[in-house]
């Protein structure tokens, strides 16, 4: 793999829990989504300290993981991962792409 493919953003559970994408407009009105941010804590507790749950099971960090797995979220509302400390950290202002991560793709 070429040094440009590689995701920027670590699948950690710190970066789990800093995520905004769970309160984005963007997802706001998925019923998809929402089922998954209803279980998503319940999720974690079921899981070793630092262990992090599937992707398809969180309804964020599409920075580190990838598209979303729901289809039903609207990219036409505005993206709020400026406001994130995952993307501040990560610099993601230099990323590709640099926002809209559900729907475009990770960081990298
Ligand atoms: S930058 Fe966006 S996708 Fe990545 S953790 Fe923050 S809000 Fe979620
Ligand atoms: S990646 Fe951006 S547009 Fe997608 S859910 Fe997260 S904050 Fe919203």
């Amino acid at each position: 793999m070429s040094k440009s493919t590689e995701a920027k953003v670590p699948y950690v559970v710190s970066n789990i829990e800093r995520c905004m994408c769970p309160r984005c407009p963007v997802q706001a009105d998925s019923v998809c989504t929402l089922e998954k941010i209803g279980n998503l804590k319940n999720e974690m507790k079921s899981l070793g300290e630092g262990e992090a749950p599937e992707p398809q099971k969180v309804p964020g960090v599409y920075c580190s993981a990838g598209t979303a797995t729901c289809s039903d979220l609207d990219p036409n509302r505005d993206c709020i991962c400026k406001t994130c400390p995952v993307w501040e950290e990560h610099r993601l202002e230099q990323a590709s792409p640099m926002m809209y991560f559900c729907n475009i793709g990770r960081a990298t």
